[in-house]
């Protein structure tokens, strides 16, 4: 029956939130900040299992083939959360030609790579041609595989730089090959705790502007919120009804990604601590409730770590990311996970949890589905990676004797 509690929660307070979901009504500040404040887990849980499986069926679970690229870390701004900035002449500063960029990672990127995500420092010097130079080059290399870069902050830096609109940096980021943005820079949108945390950095009103201008273009972008260090409820409420309104007007959006906020090498660390993963699977779970209008709620596992990621795929969220090869961002702030999995890992991860992985592109355009039984799916990625090996040594071997 329309609006009838099929759960029952623990905490009376969610009774009410509970009615609402189930009849398919919009969720308000107040019940966010209610969502928040219980500890009823399982209840909100649920609740968000429960959308996510009318706008995504609830059975399958996206992840892509992608490559993490940060060209630099020198950065001219100083977030005090931020473990991977440098300044120039630091001993582990370091920023990449376009070419070394092509030239490092050649080596891992096949034809089932389908995306780049391209995020980095804003580095004082380097001019805007350096970056769309980046794109440029990747494009002609890998000319198969989506470039999804630079965060609204970085654009809003290139426009500051270059006294260009937000709209012509774009264009010629297009022009050079930009597929789709990131969510990054967001952080936490409230002014009472963004400029406390990153003051430099481009405000609420520029990140959205950025985003709204980018999804006018016809590029479709992400979204995220960093959590877990000096916010609070109502902070990050505000933060998610403000990307609901400005996708509610465009509809631009793809995936709502909640960064776990990593403590370690940064100056927020000496007053914030690791969050819990209580507090993650709730964050996750309210995300999926109050971004009613959001196709996808992805569960990061670099920082979530693969196992609190394969429960959260029962709190809501229906994409667990990549390949990723290698993450660094996160890497310097602490984070204990892989720097990589490969594609037979995330399979593992997602099939073990009761779900069907389906292998997407950066737009989700569906690639594969991965329903067949697990061991003749193994069979086949293993015997096409040996395949691959044999065929990169005859490679090898060929140009070594055209060499000789
Ligand atoms: S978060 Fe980004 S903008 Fe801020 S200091 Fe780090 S690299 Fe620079």
């Amino acid at each position: 029956m329309e609006g009838e509690i099929r759960i029952r929660p623990n905490d009376p307070a969610l009774i009410p939130i509970a009615e609402k979901v189930f009849a398919g009504e919009r969720l308000t500040f107040e019940d966010g900040v209610t969502l928040f404040s219980s500890f009823d887990l399982l209840t909100i849980g649920q609740l968000a299992d429960e959308v996510n499986r009318r706008l995504n069926g609830g059975k399958y679970v996206y992840f892509n083939q992608n490559r993490h690229i940060n060209p630099t870390n020198i950065c001219a701004f100083h977030c005090n959360f931020c473990s991977f900035r440098r300044d120039p002449g630091d001993p582990d500063a370091y920023i990449w030609s376009p070419e070394e960029i092509v030239e490092r990672i050649r080596p891992t990127v096949t034809d089932e790579v389908t995306e780049f995500h391209i995020v980095g420092g804003l580095h004082p010097e380097y001019g805007f041609d350096y970056y769309v130079n980046v794109l440029r080059a990747l494009r002609d290399a890998f000319p198969w595989v989506q470039l999804k870069a630079f965060t609204a902050v970085e654009i809003d830096f290139f426009s500051q730089m270059t006294g260009l609109s937000h709209e012509e940096v774009l264009k010629r980021l297009i022009d050079a090959g930009l597929d789709t943005m990131p969510g990054g820079g967001a952080e936490i949108f409230h002014p009472d705790i963004r400029r406390r945390i990153c003051p430099e950095k481009a405000d609420a009103d520029t990140w959205l502007a950025v985003h709204r201008t980018a999804h006018t273009l016809g590029l479709r972008t992400n979204a995220t919120m960093l959590y877990g260090h000096i916010e609070g409820i109502e902070h990050r409420v505000d933060h998610l009804v403000r990307l609901r309104e400005l996708q509610d007007e465009t509809g631009g959006f793809q995936t709502f990604i909640p960064l776990r906020y990593h403590p370690e090498n940064n100056q927020l660390g000496k007053r914030a601590t690791w969050t819990t993963a209580h507090d993650t699977l709730k964050t996750i779970a309210v995300s999926r409730l109050m971004l009613d209008n959001f196709p996808h709620i992805k569960a990061y596992w670099v920082m979530l770590t693969p196992p609190i990621a394969q429960l959260a795929l029962h709190f809501g969220a229906d994409d667990i990311d990549g390949t990723i090869v290698e993450e660094r961002i996160y890497h310097e702030a602490g984070a204990t996970t892989e720097r990589q999995l490969d594609r037979l890992d995330l399979i593992r991860l997602v099939r073990s949890a009761g779900k069907i992985p389906v292998e997407r592109d950066s737009l989700y355009r569906i690639l594969r589905v991965y329903d067949r039984p697990l061991e003749e799916i193994e069979a086949e990625i293993i015997a096409r990676r040996k395949r691959r090996i044999m065929e990169q040594a005859r490679q090898r071997r060929l140009r070594a004797q055209i060499q000789a």
